[in-house]
């Protein structure tokens, strides 16, 4: 993690580079100001560390922070955006691949969540109040302190609920209980037109379709109620990891069988498993690790048939947990809750790759085979991450895929491919681009059978419009462009590749 030094050096460069014009620079801050709104703008000393993004290769300045503590400020601030034409995007935890809760762009007008701060859980119902401002760390430890029970979503603390709970919502508890997004029952949610509105099933239900995959295009939402479970009472981390030398002849053929023996055992793998192949090529690593929620006993009677069909020659890695202990291990920033004013970065490029299928042999053999012939590329490290999402008894593809506009919902396997500084300060490589672009179609050519999607939270930049709703959203765009016609004609909600946009 790095801190954003030379903001202040980019801001002035960035302020001469947009040419906006004077008047409706003042003119919009005018307009919030009469409104009530509070803001932070450029000349703030609060800007910069306001706008630093987390992922630092992708920084732009917003004309503008609204800074709302009601959703009638969040009216306010949209209308006045409508009245002089500026874009918008709200921004929750600043987790966006491509810092697009900073709009993606420089120029547009950012509405900060992070006053949005409520929680509560319903004592006869469950359900969860969340605040769109709050992180999956605060929510996690926050419902569990109050009732004992859990919502699904990813580990890294620091996320915002909002990106992930509208764009899918990944974790260890989402083979059994689904994706954040499956979760959500309702939402207050603010239109383009200054509109507060109730969305659920019910209520606005194109809506609540709309939002549920492509929500930063349809509104910014205020508050979530989402479903909640009785947390286990205990969760198994567990890990089998092998040591590979790149330049060994079986090396590539040993990562495949592993793989294969995983992917197998995946089909009728039991709900409350969670499991995953990570490998950082550089330094020869290579695992396949993850959760089992339950007891040890039972966890090692599950995972027998895996254990069994892998070389003999890793080592394993078997830890019991209480659930709430569990997160924290898991989220490797040693407590759940976040601070308000949030400050950790990264430097990096990310790609996504949805699998419906198993992969073929082909292709796994000429990926890892990718792996082995590019191992070291300094400055840049990388790594692979592959999460089942599937599986005959995954919550994930349970759910009717017409409910929402999420279009990967029948993903097998989910790789993300990541590449970063190693934790150091300094400017991305270009050659970091082409590396994870050939890293991906590695896999993606060796089975041209297979239709590859991309998962919508791990956005990618260098796609086009075009090629980001193919890969995101599929045959659900025609429809999610229809109704970004009605809610938002103007394209007011705005990013690189909103809904729209092609
Ligand atoms: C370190 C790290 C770990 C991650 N781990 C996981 C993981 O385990 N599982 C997983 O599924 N994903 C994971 N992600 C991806 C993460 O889910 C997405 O980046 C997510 O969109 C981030 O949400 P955010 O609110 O923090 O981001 P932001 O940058 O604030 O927002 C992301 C998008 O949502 C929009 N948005 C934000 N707030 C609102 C709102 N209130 N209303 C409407 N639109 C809004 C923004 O405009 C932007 O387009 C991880 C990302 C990082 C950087």
């Amino acid at each position: 993690m790095v801190k954003f030094k030379s903001i202040v050096a980019l801001l002035g460069f960035t302020r001469l580079a947009l040419s906006i014009p004077a008047d409706l620079d003042t003119t919009l801050v005018g307009c919030l100001s009469t409104y009530n709104v509070p803001t932070i703008s450029p000349s703030d000393a609060d800007y910069a560390p306001t706008v630093s993004p987390y992922n630092l290769r992708t920084p732009f300045f917003p004309v503008d922070v609204a800074v709302p503590t009601t959703a009638a400020h969040v009216s306010s601030a949209l209308k006045c955006a409508q009245k002089f034409q500026a874009k918008v995007a709200a921004r929750s935890g600043g987790h966006s691949y491509a810092a697009f809760g900073l709009g993606g762009v420089n120029g547009s007008l950012m509405i900060d969540m992070k006053k949005f701060r409520e929680l509560s859980v319903d004592p006869n119902t469950y359900v969860a109040t969340v605040g769109a401002g709050l992180r999956l760390g605060d929510i996690a430890s926050g419902i569990y302190n109050i009732s004992a029970r859990a919502l699904p979503h990813g580990v890294c603390p620091g996320v915002g609920i909002s990106g992930h709970a509208l764009h899918g919502g990944f974790g260890f508890t989402s083979r059994m209980w689904g994706t954040t997004l499956d979760n959500v029952i309702e939402m207050e949610v603010v239109l383009a037109s200054g509109d507060i509105v109730t969305v659920s099933k019910d209520t606005n239900p194109d809506l609540f379709w709309a939002l549920r995959g492509a929500g930063s295009s349809f509104g910014i939402v205020t508050t979530f109620k989402f479903k909640t479970y009785p947390a286990p009472n205990s969760g198994v981390n567990w890990a089998w990891r092998w040591t590979l030398d790149n330049n060994a002849a079986d090396t590539v053929e040993k990562k495949v069988k592993i793989f294969q023996a995983m992917q197998d055992y995946a089909v009728n793998a039991p709900s409350n498993i969670a499991f995953r192949m990570f490998t950082l090529p550089a330094e020869g690593h290579y695992e396949v690790s993850g959760v089992y929620w339950g007891s040890l006993a039972d966890f090692n009677t599950t995972i027998a048939p895996l254990i069994a069909s892998f070389p003999q020659d890793g080592t394993s890695d078997v830890r019991e947990y209480g659930f709430i202990d569990l997160l924290v291990v898991l989220g490797g920033a040693g407590q759940l809750p976040q601070p308000e004013n949030y400050n950790q970065h990264n430097t990096f490029f990310a790609k996504s790759i949805v699998s419906p299928t198993k992969l073929t042999s082909e292709a796994l053999t000429s990926f890892f085979t990718f792996h082995s012939e590019n191992a070291d590329k300094p400055p840049l490290s990388w790594w692979v991450l592959a999460d089942l999402y599937g599986g005959q008894y995954s919550q994930i593809s349970a759910q009717n895929p017409a409910d929402s506009s999420y279009y990967v919902r029948d993903s097998f396997f989910t790789f993300q491919l990541y590449s970063d500084l190693g934790g150091a300060t300094g400017t991305y490589p270009p050659s970091g681009f082409d590396l994870m672009n050939e890293l991906s179609r590695s896999l993606t050519d060796a089975q041209p059978e297979t239709k590859f999607q991309a998962y919508p939270n791990y956005v990618d930049p260098t796609l086009s419009p075009e090629e980001a709703h193919e890969l995101y959203y599929g045959t659900n765009y025609p429809r999610l462009k229809e109704l970004k016609a009605v809610y938002d004609p103007t394209l007011l909600l705005w990013n690189p590749q909103a809904i729209g946009t092609s």
